[in-house]
């Protein structure tokens, strides 16, 4: 075959496929937008495991009429303008590729309503196909509904799992997400019923109640409370106790700079920290959020963004064994290991 410069809405599936993997890489992508946008509220309604249908609702700042079709073009972004915001991104987003991509796989219908302005437009787009702006009725804020998921990607469909699962997926990502932003509200509405509500959480009270709400009760009166800053990182969250050590690492919540991340450095320096206190081969339950100077991680490792380098990984991971280790010794002071059940 001849070379050839692939069409436009190919490119855009391709990127696609990188960040969207399933309905909850929509829900996460959508609702990242919304907190970048500064919601307050956030509501998520899906139909059939989001594959017929995901819509997401925010009282965020947005999008002014000429930019909407600027939104869902490939690398736009209100987040970053040069190279040295990247180095110091505060936004979940900055990549400008989820909404066009998205919008290539899907049906899909953005309405908004910009912070001061008096009309509310709506814009569709149908395969990659944009209609012109329109105005709508909206309160200030954003709706984007995503129809018809891969329904011209018969490969990626293929990969779906039953309703159930999907839905689960998404639920767990909405959990993780309301985990990272207390000052949120967010609900999920499966097929016009209301499975998960949480009211935003300012005190230290709510917030526990929010966490109880996600990970268990159980976890909760467990848990050991955890506020620690030193050598321009801070951690603050809620530990496990050692006997409520569990034997899948599935209650590991971890936030940097208020991102979710998957990361074994990270995983691996907490564990670490247990190490004088747990049986080996159980895996500690965690919420933790970590903070640090922004320009120290590079946050454009990895195109779902789960993933980050660290400038100097030696001294993330140092800071939080040392903090884990010494918010367990505090607590067990004097006991034997492993701590007494
Ligand atoms: P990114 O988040 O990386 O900037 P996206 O494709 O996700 O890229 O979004 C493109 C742009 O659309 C954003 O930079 C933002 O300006 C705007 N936008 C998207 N969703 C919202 C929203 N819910 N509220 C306000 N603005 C939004
Ligand atoms: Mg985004």
């Amino acid at each position: 075959m001849p070379i050839r410069v692939l069409p436009e809405q190919l490119i855009h599936q391709i990127a696609a496929g990188e960040v969207i993997e399933r309905p909850a890489s929509v829900i996460k992508e959508l609702i990242e937008n919304s907190l970048d946008a500064g919601s307050k509220r956030v509501e998520v309604e899906i139909e059939e495991g989001g594959v017929k249908l995901c819509r997401i609702r925010d009282d965020g700042k947005g999008i002014e009429r000429d930019e909407l079709a600027l939104a869902l073009s490939r690398h736009a972004t209100s987040k970053i303008t040069t190279i040295d915001d990247l180095e110091r991104v505060a936004t979940l987003g900055f990549r400008g590729e989820a909404l066009p991509s998205i919008a290539s796989i899907s049906r899909m219908r953005l309405v908004s309503r910009a912070a001061g302005s008096p009309q509310a437009y709506e814009i569709a787009s149908d395969n990659g196909n944009l209609s012109e702006a329109a105005p709508a009725a909206h309160p200030f804020g954003t709706t984007i509904e995503v129809r018809d998921l891969f329904f011209n990607v018969p490969a990626r469909r293929k990969f779906l799992r039953a309703e159930r699962t999907e839905t689960q997926h998404i639920t767990r990502m909405i959990e993780r997400l309301a985990l990272s932003c207390f000052g949120t509200a967010f609900s999920l509405t499966v097929g016009r019923k209301v499975v998960a509500d949480y009211p935003i959480a300012n005190t230290q009270i709510e917030r526990e109640r929010r966490v109880a709400a996600i990970v268990g009760d159980e976890f909760m009166a467990n848990a050991l409370f955890v506020e620690h800053e030193s050598a321009g990182c801070k951690l603050s969250g809620w530990l496990c106790q050692p006997t409520y050590a569990r034997a899948q690492p599935d209650l590991q919540h971890f936030y940097l700079n208020g991102r979710m991340l998957r990361d074994r450095l990270i995983s691996s320096a907490i564990r670490l920290g247990y190490r004088d206190v747990m049986f080996s081969g159980r895996q500690p339950a965690f919420v933790l959020f970590m903070e640090m100077d922004p320009t120290q991680v590079d946050v454009n490792a990895h195109p779902a963004k789960l993933e980050v380098r660290f400038r100097d990984g030696r001294h993330v991971h140092d800071f939080l064994f040392r903090t884990v280790e010494r918010v367990l010794r505090d607590t067990y002071a004097g006991a034997s290991t492993p701590a007494p059940a």
